[in-house]
């Protein structure tokens, strides 16, 4: 009789032979079954019902959101009619993609969360595999949620991943060594960060010696959790000495719930002040978490920014980046999961969606299936979903670095258009413009406007912000500019940026002010004339919006005549 670890592995093992074995089988019946289960929406049947693959190449088109956007309004303000699925649509996600500032949502239809719950806990039995006994301790994993709002229809709109906390299967998840965290479901579900770190933290500390891995979704969430202990670990350490929770924890479920982990430790309290009192924060996960064996965390793509800062705070644990997933859909899974994060490759799950690859690069490009793709190349996923997305293009690019059995492998290369992100936040290049024209004009009264600009992301503290290099024009030989109105520009600019960003400034507080450095006149030709020098054509350079060369970084830096901050938080509602 096998044990129910063993059990778990064996199920793993045969989840993923099957997953990556007979690839383009598998996609040709998920097409089938999507193609069948929707046949009959407004959105298939306007593309003429097609029934199978060939039809379905044929007919359908290739869509962003901008083509869906005034179906999901319709379903936000309560149209219950089969437009994009024929089940009934239970919720909206919202997407850290914004579409005209605005975030993007997606409905959910019920059995969708079934199957993503089902991979997601896969994966811990699947990391198991490579560093075993992970079921015999806890997970330290800072999970949060965010605010929901109603639309006029009365749908739910919220992340994915609150959707999923706050879900029955979760909240009353029946005992899964696999899924043990040291937090107290009440202290997830709190959406006030404040309170939900703080007791997350201390529930932490409190549980030390049982947590084996230490995690959060993204890099940015897990730093965060650093900084936050470094703000507070005073207070923390008094809690726990006392064994009573500060009153700066107001929320009555979250005190119920830390009530039952936090008792008098003054030992404990000894060391947290003494390990968090040294002026070397090197290795300080591991030294408070002393058997933890590798940080649950995504640091691919944009996270790969603070693969440093993590390796510094952690000691060198490896950095698992398990899987790759969105709000539209749930895509791959790291089958190598402690290689280098620079290696790290997603396969994608041939039962979740249908899935299409747009080649990168390419003057007339021609979809190409997933069991397709060629090695080496660059391609944006295209998705068809149960949930009613017809070839719908995500704004992913990723390159195939190899094939697991017949499955292909994917790098993700980065987000399409994605000028600028720090955490959830993404910001493209005319976004960019319209907030440095807006916080230009501010200028202008003043005898000033920008000339020239480029920018970048600041992450060597926590939370990172934007950095914007702005040159001025005089437009009156000898005029200045006041403080208080550069200030002003930074403030400008925040609320000229869409609302995923204001809501990491404001609500989650992942984003720091964003700053302008002014730069003394001629420093962008220096730029060009250095560029050029490596090899650029003049007769096609142009002004590049965001620098990540560090020696291009460095001689914008030498020329920085003023910086300035955002004195205030722009605004942001729900
Ligand atoms: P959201 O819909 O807000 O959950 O954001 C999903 C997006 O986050 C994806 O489309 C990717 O751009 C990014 N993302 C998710 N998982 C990963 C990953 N493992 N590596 C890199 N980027 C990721």
């Amino acid at each position: 009789m096998a044990s129910p670890a063993q059990a778990k592995d064996a199920e793993v093992l045969r989840f993923i032979e099957e997953m990556t074995s007979n690839v383009d089988s598998m996609q040709e019946r998920v097409l089938a079954e999507i193609l069948a289960q929707n046949a009959g929406t407004e959105y298939l049947s306007k593309c003429g019902r097609p029934t199978d693959r060939a039809t379905f190449r044929a007919k359908v088109p290739v869509v962003s959101y901008e083509a869906l956007k005034p179906y999901i309004q319709r379903i936000a303000d309560g149209d219950r009619s089969p437009m994009l699925s024929t089940r009934p649509v239970t919720d909206l996600v919202a997407s850290s993609g914004t579409s005209g500032g605005e975030c993007r949502m997606f409905p959910n239809i019920q059995d969708v969360g079934g199957r993503f719950q089902h991979l997601y806990s896969l994966l811990m039995p699947m990391m198991n595999l490579h560093l075993p006994g992970l079921d015999k301790g806890k997970a330290l994993h800072f999970l949060f949620v965010r605010p929901e709002t109603k639309t006029p229809g009365g749908l739910t709109v919220w992340p994915l991943l609150t959707s999923m906390y706050k879900s029955d299967g979760f909240m009353n998840r029946p005992h899964d060594p696999f899924r043990d965290y040291t937090s107290p479901m009440a202290a997830i579900v709190c959406p006030d960060t404040f309170q939900s770190m703080y007791a997350q933290m201390l529930c932490g500390l409190c549980q030390r010696h049982q947590v084996l891995r230490i995690g959060a979704v993204f890099a940015t969430g897990l730093l965060r959790a650093v900084r936050f202990l470094q703000l507070n670990w005073e207070q923390l350490a008094a809690d726990i000495e006392a064994g009573v929770l500060t009153s700066r924890v107001a929320d009555e479920s979250v005190r119920d719930a830390v009530a039952g982990i936090l008792r008098p430790d003054p030992e404990l309290a000894r060391f947290v002040r003494d390990e968090c009192g040294k002026a070397e924060w090197a290795g300080i996960l591991v030294r408070v978490w002393p058997n933890t064996k590798f940080l649950d965390v995504i640091v691919t793509g944009t996270m790969a920014q603070y693969v440093s800062t993590l390796r510094h705070y952690s000691g060198g644990l490896p950095m698992v980046s398990i899987s790759y997933a969105s709000s539209e859909c749930f895509f791959g899974v790291n089958l190598r999961p402690l290689c280098d994060p620079t290696e790290v490759s997603y396969t994608i799950m041939p039962n979740m969606a249908y899935f299409e690859f747009l080649p990168v690069d390419d003057d007339d490009p021609v979809l190409v299936d997933l069991a397709r793709v060629e090695a080496g190349r660059e391609y944006e996923i295209v998705i068809t979903t149960f949930a009613g997305l017809n070839r719908y293009r995500v704004g992913d690019l990723l390159r195939v670095s190899g094939f697991h059995n017949t499955a292909p492998q994917f790098q993700f290369v980065r987000r399409a258009n994605a000028l600028l992100s720090v955490d959830a936040d993404k910001t493209d290049e005319p976004e960019l413009l319209r907030a440095v024209e807006r916080a230009s004009a501010l200028l202008r009264p003043h005898g000033a406007s920008v000339a020239e600009y480029t920018s970048r992301t600041c992450t060597d503290r926590i939370p990172g912000h934007y950095v914007v290099y702005w040159e001025l024009l005089l437009l009156t030989a000898g005029v200045t500019v006041d403080k208080e109105i550069m200030d002003g520009c930074c403030l400008e600019m925040e609320e000229a940026l869409n609302t995923v960003y204001r809501q990491s400034r404001v609500v989650v507080g992942s984003v720091g002010p964003l700053e302008i450095r002014v730069v003394r006149p001629g420093t962008f030709e220096g730029l060009m004339e250095y560029t050029i020098s490596r090899g650029a054509s003049i007769n096609q350079y142009k002004t590049p919006r965001c620098v990540t060369f560090p020696p291009a970084i460095k001689l914008l830096d030498s020329c920085v005549v003023s910086n300035h901050f955002s004195a205030a938080l722009p605004r942001w509602t729900s």
